[in-house]
Formats: structure tokens, C-alpha cells, sequence
């Protein structure tokens, strides 16, 4: 679906749109969308903005993506209310940019308008996780022999640089010197 800037100069323009995987483009963002995408809600042009289009309403989708961790399926559900503002791209340099209400999220379309389906992807991306991991702990791949941590408890021994590790090492050392 298209907002109109023409359009919406002379009525608001209510969604209900559901999108098929497929429908919506992911690529390059790692996602895989695995369940219909359903959107609701209103865009209306806000008077006397100079073309300033508010999108309000709600969207759910479910997505998968490999994990950060150990590269099994993470799976998300997305279920999210938005509230966005959109202004017409400025022509002068970023930094005269007026920077409103922090509150806010601001974003620019070019032309005669924009499209749904981007509104719905960027939304999506931001409300995911930076780290985006199959489950709270998991605990990754050995990087000594591969093995998936999360399956597999491999024997290897990590040797690392770091001060706790020594420490740990050096209390087994006195302990075992004792006899215990
Ligand atoms: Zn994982
Ligand atoms: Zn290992």
C-alpha cells in the first residue's frame, strides 16, 4: 500500500494490510520472515507541516534469523505499536535540520510519497534485539573444535589471557600441594 501525499491532502488512510512472506523485502538485513505480517492503523497528513504524514497502529509478524551465538534458528515474534512521523526530505545540509521531540521518530520520504512495506521493515528491524541469540544463555560454538556448546559439552579447555582464569588455576594448585 502506498500513502499518497496527494491522496491524504484530502482524506486519512486507514490500513489493514497482511503481508505474505515475501511480500515485505529483508534482504540484507539476515531476517527470514516465517508468518504472515498483519498491520493496522492510520495515516493522516498533519495540517500546516509542509507535508509531515503521521502512521500510527500496530503490526505483528514472526521472523527468524541465524543466531549471533551459535548460528541455530533464533526465532522472534514482533508484536508492536508504532507512532511515526514522516516529513519530505530536506534540501539543505543534514546539520540545518530542525531536531524535534526526542519522543518522537522522525523519518523522511522522497517524492510523492512512500510505501507501507518499508514503514513495516524498518519497524521490524528496530524492534529487534541488537543481538539477536536463540536463547537468553545461549552459550555458542567452541571456538577450539566447533562443537555447538548448546548440544554438546566438548572437553576442550579455553586458555585465555585473562586474570580470573589464572587465579582459579592457582587455588586448584594449592589445594591439590595440600593433599586435601
Ligand atoms: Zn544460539
Ligand atoms: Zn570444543
Amino acid at each position: 500500500m502506498f500513502f499518497s501525499i496527494q491522496e491524504l491532502e484530502v482524506r486519512k488512510i486507514p490500513f489493514n494490510e497482511s503481508f505474505e512472506p515475501g511480500k515485505v523485502d529483508f534482504s540484507g538485513s539476515g531476517l527470514r520472515q516465517t508468518s504472515a505480517l498483519t498491520s493496522s492503523g492510520i495515516a493522516r497528513l498533519l495540517e500546516d507541516t509542509g507535508g509531515e504524514v503521521r502512521v500510527t497502529g500496530s503490526l505483528r509478524v514472526e521472523v527468524e534469523a541465524d543466531c549471533d551465538r551459535c548460528l541455530a534458528v533464533a526465532r522472534f515474534l514482533v508484536e508492536q505499536d508504532f507512532d511515526l512521523f514522516y516529513s519530505p526530505a530536506p534540501e539543505v545540509d543534514a546539520d540545518e535540520i530542525e531536531i524535534h521531540d526526542s519522543e518522537t521518530e522522525m523519518s523522511f520520504y522522497q517524492g510523492e510519497g512512500f510505501d507501507l512495506a518499508e514503514v513495516m521493515r524498518d519497524q521490524i528491524l528496530l524492534a529487534l534485539p541488537m543481538q539477536r541469540i536463540c536463547r537468553e544463555d545461549c552459550r555458542g560454538i567452541c571456538p577450539l573444535c566447533g562443537a555447538n556448546r548448546n548440544e554438546t559439552a566438548c572437553r576442550c579447555e579455553v586458555k585465555t589471557a585473562d586474570d580470573r582464569w589464572g587465579a582459579l588455576k592457582g587455588f586448584h594448585a594449592s589445594r591439590e600441594a595440600k593433599g586435601s
